[in-house]
């Protein structure tokens, strides 16, 4: 059933600590499984995406956003005959290392840990499957299979590289030294979360009343799907509610969907990989044609200008910053204010960023003002 360029379990380069094989599953499906089963996981439920989680019950989570990525990437992933669970298990870790409040809350960590080597969260999500989770007695972390912490880690810099290879050779860090691409199920993974975020932060923004669909109607790649829906029912506009919204964004999902498998199937057929590893030696083989591409990157600008930088986001993600700069303060002065395991690590201001990360938004808010009697967001 797997494409020759498909990541096979049977030749999976195995977990860091030796375990018997599953009898019923194979490595990927049971790395996805301790994904599922993790305390992490289960914490995205109360995390940011775009929208502070108190603003509202219906906006986009972390956790209802790793199970979008994790749906459109299995989607092309049966279709391209690539490994199906490589892919989910990716994708329901990709965002386990973000911190509570998005991505303010990582710039915050990132500048409180300047000096005591800086805050990111993709090294953070290995961070949480390699060492966080404590849930078994032989090992720190989830014991992941190697594809899959390759996988998770998506972005490195050079100097982080060079730091985990010293640690692991040979590692999930190794590609960033080598200059290799990740597996194709990695490389999917990356492109389903890019059209998962730009779909669901459209809806989020139109239903929070910052985005109207009269800018949606500048950009071109929403508008095509928009005249196409209203062209076939004429007066859908005029209804409540908001089923032209999401006709159109359905249509737009769809039409990304067909483009990708086109195109990315007639670059597997061109370039002809003969394996897993010589696909990753290869240039990047999963991705949109080229005018989709030019109309996928002029979306996210419009998402930045007028959804990410609006000045109600802003103003919310400044005051998170606050939160998440306080509350570092407060615990580097008072580590006895943390659980044990994180009062007693070695590595004092690396144990605040990890006790942190792990927050969610609420318990984050919670803790603010435990420790300084002030609430900065008024829920
Ligand atoms: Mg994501």
């Amino acid at each position: 059933m797997l494409a020759p360029w498909a990541s096979d379990p049977a030749d999976s380069r195995g977990r860091r600590h030796a375990e018997p094989a599953d009898p019923t599953r194979n490595q990927h499906q049971r790395d996805r499984d301790r994904i599922v089963h993790s305390t992490a996981f289960r914490r995205l439920v109360y995390k940011t995406q775009v929208f502070i989680n108190h603003e509202g019950d219906l906006f986009r989570t972390r956790l209802t956003h790793s199970l979008e990525v994790a749906q459109l990437g299995r989607s092309a992933a049966r279709s391209l005959r690539l490994n199906e669970d490589l892919v989910e298990a990716i994708a329901l870790a990709h965002d386990l290392g973000h911190t509570p409040f998005g991505h303010a809350g990582q710039d915050a960590l990132h500048a409180c840990m300047d000096g005591h080597g800086g805050f990111e969260h993709n090294l953070q999500s290995l961070r949480v499957v390699d060492e966080l989770e404590a849930r078994y007695p032989a090992f720190d972390g989830l014991n992941l299979s190697f594809e899959t912490r390759d996988g998770i880690l998506k972005h490195c810099s050079r100097r982080n590289a060079e730091r985990l290879v010293a640690a692991e050779p040979g590692g999930p860090a190794q590609r960033f030294i080598d200059r290799t691409q990740p597996s194709l199920e990695a490389q999917l993974v990356n492109v389903a979360d890019e059209m998962a975020y730009n779909a669901h932060d459209i809806d989020d923004g139109v239903r929070s009343g910052l985005l109207t669909m009269a800018q949606l109607a500048e950009v071109p790649l929403f508008a095509h799907w928009r005249d196409a829906v209203l062209a076939e029912h004429p007066g859908l506009e005029a209804r409540p509610g908001r089923r032209l919204l999401f006709e159109s964004l359905r249509r737009m999902l769809s039409a990304q969907m067909a483009d990708l498998i086109v195109t990315t199937s007639a670059a597997l057929d061109a370039y002809r990989p003969a394996d897993a590893e010589a696909a990753k030696r290869a240039p990047p083989l999963i991705g949109f044609s080229g005018p989709l591409r030019g109309e996928i990157d002029a979306l996210k600008h419009f998402l930045h200008a007028a959804l990410y930088r609006h000045p109600q986001v802003m103003h919310a993600t400044d005051r998170a910053r606050q939160v998440v700069a306080e509350l570092f303060a407060a615990y580097r002065a008072a580590p006895c204010e943390m659980p044990a395991d994180f009062a007693g690590a070695t590595d004092a201001p690396r144990a605040v960023a990890d006790y942190i990360a792990g927050m969610t938004d609420r318990f984050a808010l919670r803790e603010h003002h435990r420790l300084t009697g002030r609430r900065l967001f008024d829920a």
